[in-house]
């Protein structure tokens, strides 16, 4: 391990929160925006529940989860906390209703069919389920996500469900190491929202920025930046990483 990753292994969470938030305010007031217009969503997968506690004491309560048998563990241990559990992995028609009956968001639709049986199984007492739509900006072959061009009747097919409320885009570009490569993408998916916007007025969220490209996506309007490794540490390899 390097030093660099084992000073940030070192630090707490709390720390690493408490830097974040000063970085996300900054970005955000060097581009003339509201730091409050940018929130922040820890991405917790592979966290265990006593790590997602030293969060939560450091005053975050919006996590986002990928795989849905840990994410349901985590929900019940944590049942005594008010956590908004966002849903943003991959995910599979068959597995839909756990997801409708313990997530607030989910962000990784993208396509009409999950959507209907989300808005099918979300439950009546609870409020709609806030969606984001994903869509797969870079255009990469065998990646998670519906093409631009499918957006705009996706959309249309999503609004009129009654249990969903549509509130925006979400994408995880091709990564790069350059900013101006990063923001490419992120400005495109944004451009994408703003036409959209026309059609749906309601729509408020932009979720793109992970730990390495986050300036760039602030910089390009991101209202949901996704970090993990920069408030938790390095994962475990046990899943795949981006290249
Ligand atoms: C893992 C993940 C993140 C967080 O990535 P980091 O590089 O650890 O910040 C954000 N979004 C999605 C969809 C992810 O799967």
């Amino acid at each position: 391990m390097t030093g660099a990753a084992e000073s940030r292994v070192m630090r707490s969470i709390a720390d690493n929160i408490c830097a974040m938030r000063q970085q996300i305010a900054g970005i955000a007031a060097n581009c003339g925006r509201d730091p409050d217009s940018v929130q922040l969503l820890a991405v917790s997968k592979t966290r265990s529940a006593d790590e997602l506690r030293q969060a939560i004491e450091a005053g975050l309560r919006a996590f986002g989860e990928n795989y849905l048998q840990e994410a349901l563990d985590k929900v019940a241990a944590l049942q005594d906390q008010e956590i908004e559990w966002h849903f943003i992995g991959p995910i599979q028609s068959n597995k839909t209703r756990p997801i409708a009956e313990h997530f607030d968001w989910v962000h990784s639709v993208d396509r009409a069919k999950v959507a209907r049986r989300l808005s099918e199984q979300r439950p009546p007492h609870l409020p709609p389920l806030n969606i984001c739509l994903q869509v797969n900006i870079s255009e990469e072959p065998s990646k998670s996500g519906c093409l631009p061009q499918e957006v705009p009747t996706l959309a249309r097919e999503i609004a009129v469900l009654p249990n969903l409320r549509l509130r925006g885009l979400m994408a995880i570009p091709a990564a790069s190491d350059d900013p101006l490569e990063q923001r490419r993408p992120l400005a495109a998916l944004r451009q994408l929202l703003e036409q959209l916007q026309s059609e749906h007025p309601a729509l408020d969220t932009l979720s793109m920025g992970m730990s390495n490209d986050m300036e760039a996506a602030i910089r390009e309007g991101a209202t949901i930046v996704r970090i993990g490794t920069a408030l938790f540490g390095p994962r475990p390899t046990k899943q795949k990483e981006s290249p």
